[in-house]
């Protein structure tokens, strides 16, 4: 591996993987499966070309249209918050941006359904996934504050954008039992919530101080 490599493909190389896989344990990532679907998951594929060699970086990317691509260690803990009362077989995912995060969900659970109100967007990630082999996932161009009504209730639901309130729809999707994981708040001052469905009842613990792209109502024309 110390041989020189002028096309950078070292960049995105398994030990640079690796080395991404060590800093998310360091930073309190505990979960093994996780860490290894991190480091299974190409996340240069994820991004422009221009970036690709910035992509095993603990860092949030651009994707176009406003958006990110979001921070390695955030996608970790978010999906470790999401496993740690039992693995959920059903995940609603709000925000499909590149498709990463469907990407690591798909891996670890039965199926997931994601929303994404950015067609181009959408469009790029359903080929990303398409080209990675991962079928377990379906995809929808839609304002996600709704939900996914046809589908639910959902045993687990992820939301990668901020609203200023958890949306009511959300919270009726969820099944009894079930975890959300969701950043709350306006932009600057967010934190990252999870909450368990307990009968009527929601639980709610506060994880993180987080920065997010705001959940925005309503599809693009
Ligand atoms: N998980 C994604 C994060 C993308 S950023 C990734 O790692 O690539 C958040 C995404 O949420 C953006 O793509 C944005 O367009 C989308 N988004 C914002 N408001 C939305 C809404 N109401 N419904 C669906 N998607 C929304």
């Amino acid at each position: 591996m110390s041989r020189p490599d002028p096309r950078g493909i070292g960049m995105t190389s398994q030990r640079t993987r690796d080395r991404l896989v060590d800093r998310l344990r360091r930073r309190g990532i505990a979960d093994e499966r996780v860490l290894a679907v991190l480091r299974a998951t190409p996340r240069h594929l994820f991004v422009d070309e221009a970036l690709a060699s910035r992509a095993y970086e603990d860092s949030a990317l651009p994707i176009g249209h406003g958006q990110t691509i979001s921070q390695p260690y955030v996608v970790a803990r978010m999906t470790e918050a999401l496993l740690a009362g039992g693995t959920p077989r059903r995940v609603l995912e709000v925000g499909t941006g590149s498709g990463y995060q469907t990407a690591v969900l798909a891996q670890l659970v039965e199926r997931v359904w994601s929303v994404e109100r950015i067609e181009p967007l959408l469009r790029r990630a359903r080929e990303r996934l398409a080209a990675l082999g991962l079928h377990n996932v379906a995809l929808r161009h839609s304002d996600g504050s709704w939900g996914w009504e046809a589908h639910a209730p959902f045993d687990a639901i992820l939301v990668t954008a901020a609203p200023a309130v958890v949306p009511e729809a959300l919270l009726a999707q969820l099944a009894d039992g079930g975890c959300m994981v969701i950043p709350v708040g306006e932009s600057g001052r967010q934190q990252l919530l999870r909450l368990v469905r307990d009968g009527d009842g929601i639980r709610r613990t506060v994880l993180d101080a987080v920065t997010f792209v705001p959940l925005v109502q309503g599809r693009p024309g």
